[in-house]
C-alpha cells in the first residue's frame, strides 16, 4: 500500500474541521480589518526565499524543498508566505494602490524538518500582511489581530512574547558584540553555531542545542534589546503603548530572535502553555527591508503567520471543539428500482439550497429511514410510485418523527424552517 510521504498528513474529519475553523477565524478577523485575500503559488524561484528569508537562516540552509524545472531553473516549495506575498505586491504594482495594502492568506507551507509532534514537512499557515506603512499603529494592529483570532477561538493558555530586533545598524552592532563575546569560546558551541558565528551570530540565540544554551547563560550574553538605537527604541515603546491601550496582554521578551532574516524592529511570538517543545502557535514581525531585498522600492511592512496544525493541537489540549461540518439536510430514498433516476432529479432540484443525497438502490421504507439516520441526515424523503405520480415527497423529520407528504417547494420551506 502506498502511504502519504513522511511528515505530510491528509486533512479530513476532525482535523479538517479544526483546519477550517482556524482558516475561517483568520478570514473573519482579517476581513474585518479590511484585508483582501491573496493566494500566491506554492512554488517560487528559489531566489525569492534566498534573498527574502536570508541565505544564513536555517530555513534556507537546511529546510527547503528545492528542485530544478525542465529548463534547469531552481524552484522551491514555499517554506513561508511573506516573501511570496511581497514578491506579488511588487509584481502587481501594489505600490501605487492606496497605502498600506492589507493582505491575508491561508495555505500549505513546506519545510524539510525532522517530523515530530507539531512539526511537519507540509503544514499550513494563515497569515496577515500590512505593506506600505511604517507607523507603530500597524505593528499593534497586526499583533492585536493575531492575538484576538486565537483568543476568539477560545484559547486561554497563551503567552504573547514581544521583542524588537532593532534596525539593520543595531543588529550589525549586536552581531559584532556577539562575535567578540563568543569567538574565544567557539569550541564550546555546537557545530551549527560555530558556523553561525561566522555568518549570522544572532541566530545562535535561537539555537535549541544544550551546549549553546549553557554557554550563552554562563557568559551572561546581553540581549538584543540593549542594543536598540534611538529610533528602534522609540518605535518599540510606541508599539507597547498601543498594545496596552488595546488591552493585549504581552510580556517583553528581550531574547526574542525570529528564524527569518528579514525582520527589523517589532517581533513577536505567541506560545501555548500545553504544547511542550513546539509551543509557538504563530509569530510575526516588521520587515521594512524585504521589498528592497527582492529588487523593489522601499515598502515597509509588518505581518504574522499562525501555524494551523499547532493551533488545532492547542484547541484540543484545552478541550475546545471545532465548528462541526454541516450535515445532510435530506436523504431521498426511492422505494422502487425505476425511481432511482427520480431520486437523483429530486436531490438535484434542491441543490444548493439544501444539502441532499439520495440512495442508489431501492429500499424498503424502514431500511431507508435507518440509512438516512446513519448518514446523519435531519430529514428522510420517501419516494414511492404515488409520490412520483403526484410530484411529491413523503418527508420525515428524523428528530421529531413528524411526517408529511409535500410538493418540492413545500419540502424546501419545511426543511429550511426546521434546520434554520
Ligand atoms: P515561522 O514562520 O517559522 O515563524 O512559523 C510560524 C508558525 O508556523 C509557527 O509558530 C508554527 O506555529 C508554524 N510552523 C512552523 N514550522 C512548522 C512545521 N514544520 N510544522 C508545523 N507548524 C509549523
Amino acid at each position: 500500500m502506498i502511504r502519504a510521504v513522511k511528515g505530510t498528513h491528509d486533512l479530513l474529519g476532525t482535523a479538517l474541521a479544526y483546519h477550517r475553523t482556524v482558516v475561517e477565524a483568520t478570514r473573519r478577523w482579517a476581513e474585518a480589518a479590511g484585508a483582501e485575500e491573496i493566494a500566491t503559488p506554492i512554488f517560487e524561484h528559489t531566489e525569492v526565499f534566498e534573498r527574502g528569508v536570508g541565505r544564513t537562516t536555517d530555513i534556507v540552509q537546511k529546510e527547503m524543498f528545492t528542485f530544478s524545472d525542465r529548463g534547469g531553473r531552481s524552484l522551491t516549495l514555499r517554506p513561508e508566505g511573506t516573501a511570496g506575498v511581497v514578491r506579488a505586491y511588487l509584481e502587481h504594482g501594489m505600490k501605487v494602490w492606496p497605502q498600506p495594502v492589507r493582505l491575508w492568506y491561508a495555505g500549505p507551507m513546506f519545510r524539510a524538518e525532522r517530523p515530530q509532534k507539531g512539526r511537519q514537512r507540509q503544514f499550513h499557515q494563515t497569515g496577515y500582511e500590512v505593506i506600505g506603512a511604517a507607523e507603530p499603529e500597524v505593528d499593534a494592529e497586526a499583533v492585536v489581530l493575531s492575538w484576538r483570532i486565537l483568543a476568539g477561538l477560545g484559547l486561554s493558555r497563551m503567552r504573547l512574547k514581544l521583542g524588537s530586533v532593532g534596525d539593520a545598524e543595531d543588529r550589525a552592532r549586536y552581531n559584532a558584540y556577539l562575535r567578540e563575546r563568543l569567538a574565544p569560546h567557539a569550541q564550546r558551541l555546537s557545530e551549527d553555531s560555530r558556523r553561525r558565528l561566522e555568518t549570522n551570530p544572532m541566530r545562535i540565540l535561537d539555537s535549541k542545542a544544550e551546549a549553546d544554551r549553557r554557554l550563552l547563560e554562563a557568559l551572561e550574553v546581553r540581549p538584543m534589546l540593549d542594543f536598540l538605537g534611538e529610533a528602534a527604541r522609540a518605535h518599540f515603546e510606541a508599539v507597547q503603548a498601543r498594545l496596552r491601550a488595546l488591552g493585549v496582554p504581552f510580556e517583553v521578551d528581550p531574547t526574542i530572535v525570529r528564524g527569518l532574516d528579514y525582520y527589523v524592529r517589532t517581533s513577536w511570538e505567541i506560545h501555548h502553555e500545553l504544547l511542550g517543545a513546539q509551543s509557538a502557535l504563530g509569530g510575526g514581525g516588521r520587515y521594512d527591508g524585504l521589498s528592497e531585498l527582492l529588487g523593489g522600492p522601499p515598502a515597509p511592512g509588518v505581518g504574522w503567520a499562525l501555524g494551523v496544525e499547532r493551533v488545532a493541537l492547542a484547541m484540543e489540549a484545552e478541550g475546545l471543539s471545532p465548528a462541526p461540518a454541516p450535515g445532510l439536510d435530506l436523504y431521498v430514498v426511492p422505494l422502487e428500482p425505476d425511481l432511482v433516476p427520480r431520486a437523483l432529479e429530486m436531490a438535484a432540484h434542491f441543490w444548493p439550497e439544501l444539502r441532499v443525497q439520495y440512495a442508489l438502490k431501492a429500499r424498503r421504507p424502514g431500511k431507508g429511514l435507518q440509512e438516512a439516520e446513519r448518514k446523519g441526515a435531519r430529514f428522510a424523503g420517501l419516494l414511492g410510485s404515488d409520490e412520483a405520480a403526484a410530484g411529491t415527497l413523503t418527508v420525515k423529520d428524523l428528530k421529531t418523527g413528524q411526517q408529511r407528504t409535500l410538493r418540492p417547494d413545500e419540502v424546501k420551506e419545511w426543511i429550511r424552517g426546521g434546520t434554520a
